[in-house]
């Protein structure tokens, strides 16, 4: 057994200090990257904020909602290829990403998921030329040997598909990935909203310290990283980016929208208003669903329930509605740029270089009531 006394940051314990800055407003903040990968041949340029590959947030809405703000989305694995040939023909939205730009097929690495990557990759190629094709790898434990082998042998199957693999949250493994065929490291183990791996395996690492970790290891292989759970609110968006991310992953916080899959619940309630012939008025609140993809739910959704040998690693919980979200993605942008201007970032890419995190003791947070 050894112990690692170095102090690991979450997003919780720091804040961005300000520095001088000659940008006069927000408005002037370039949000869109233009990305070169280590293995894939193309590059891409767009705003590098994607929604979850869970089933609840990976949507084809979402992809059209989060498009025409140029952002991405992973789509959840279950979609069926009919499904992805009917989306993939849709047009782009004005001024937006088309369906192929921003979107990720999600495969997990059984037998079957390398079959239906193979046949995304038949339909791909009748896409417009020159658009790359993005996957994302995904398992919740991306340091099995297993795992880092079926990444070398997709990318000598597909040498120009973009390949986003993970999770992991050590420099040793994103280079591991990198050098196995990977573009993009995905980071993050334990710090989702509804996951409970922390709790049930006694496992993770502080996220915004992983992010800074693998960030550094990717970028020597002239790979990237993906800052993937943990950010509840735009500022940790920013303190991602800032961490050194190239792309950041939200589940939880575009959760609760109409382009959302999951049960919408509606509660009613009796108030201590009184209307005009003196009853007791009802109102309603709406809730939807969001669950982890290795939750009870997820598991009894898709696989008929939880396997003997294995426990549920994330919850159910029910979330207020929150409407369309292109308000949210406004608000998270608008959140990032004014961050950028804080620090005199004219562009998101700059904001890394110009930043210094300051950390906040523990006891701040408490006497404060921050969690
Ligand atoms: P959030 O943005 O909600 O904090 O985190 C989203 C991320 O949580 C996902 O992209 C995924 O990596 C992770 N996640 C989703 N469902 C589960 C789950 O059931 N268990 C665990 N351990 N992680 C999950």
């Amino acid at each position: 057994m050894r112990i690692d006394t170095e102090v690991k940051l979450d997003y919780k314990n720091v804040l961005i200090r300000p520095k001088r800055s000659y940008l006069l407003s927000r408005s002037e903040v370039d949000m869109e990257r233009e990305f070169r990968f280590p293995h894939a041949p193309n590059t891409w340029k767009g705003v590098p904020i994607i929604a979850a590959n869970m089933d609840t947030v990976g949507t084809f809405e979402m992809a059209h909602a989060l498009a025409a703000h140029k952002a991405m989305t992973a789509l959840h694995k279950f979609y069926r290829l009919p499904d992805y040939e009917k989306f993939v023909k849709q047009d782009k939205p004005e001024n937006g990403l088309s369906p192929w730009q921003g979107t990720f097929f999600s495969f997990g690495i059984t037998d079957s998921d390398v079959e239906k990557l193979n046949d995304v990759m038949k339909m791909a190629a009748q896409r417009p030329t020159g658009e790359p094709v993005f996957i994302c790898l995904d398992v919740a434990n991306g340091y099995s040997e297993r795992f880092a082998r079926i990444v070398e042998r997709i990318r000598k199957q597909h040498s120009d598909v973009v390949i986003m693999a993970g999770n992991v949250v050590t420099g040793e493994m994103t280079e591991e990935l990198i050098l196995s065929g990977a573009d993009i490291v995905k980071v993050g183990i334990g710090p989702g909203s509804v996951c409970t791996t922390r709790k049930m395996t006694g496992v993770g690492f502080p996220q915004l310290s992983a992010v800074i970790e693998c960030a550094d290891a990717a970028h020597g292989l002239k790979g990237l990283v993906c800052a993937d759970g943990g950010c509840t609110v735009p500022g940790d968006v920013s303190k991602a980016f800032a961490g050194g991310a190239d792309f950041v992953m939200l589940g939880g916080m575009l959760a609760g929208h109409d382009e959302c899959n999951g049960q919408v619940i509606t509660r009613r309630y009796l108030t201590n208003e009184l209307d005009e012939q003196g009853k007791q008025i009802i109102r309603e609140d709406k809730f939807h669903e969001f669950y982890g993809m290795s939750s009870e739910t997820a598991m009894h959704k898709h696989y008929g329930g939880v396997a003997k040998y294995r426990a549920s690693e994330g919850k159910r919980v029910e979330i207020p509605y929150r409407g369309p979200v292109n308000d949210t993605i406004t608000e998270i942008l608008g959140g990032v740029r004014s961050t950028c201007t804080y620090v005199g970032a004219q562009s998101l890419k700059e904001l890394s270089k110009r930043t210094t995190f300051v950390t906040v003791s523990q006891q701040i947070n408490e006497v404060f009531g921050k969690s």
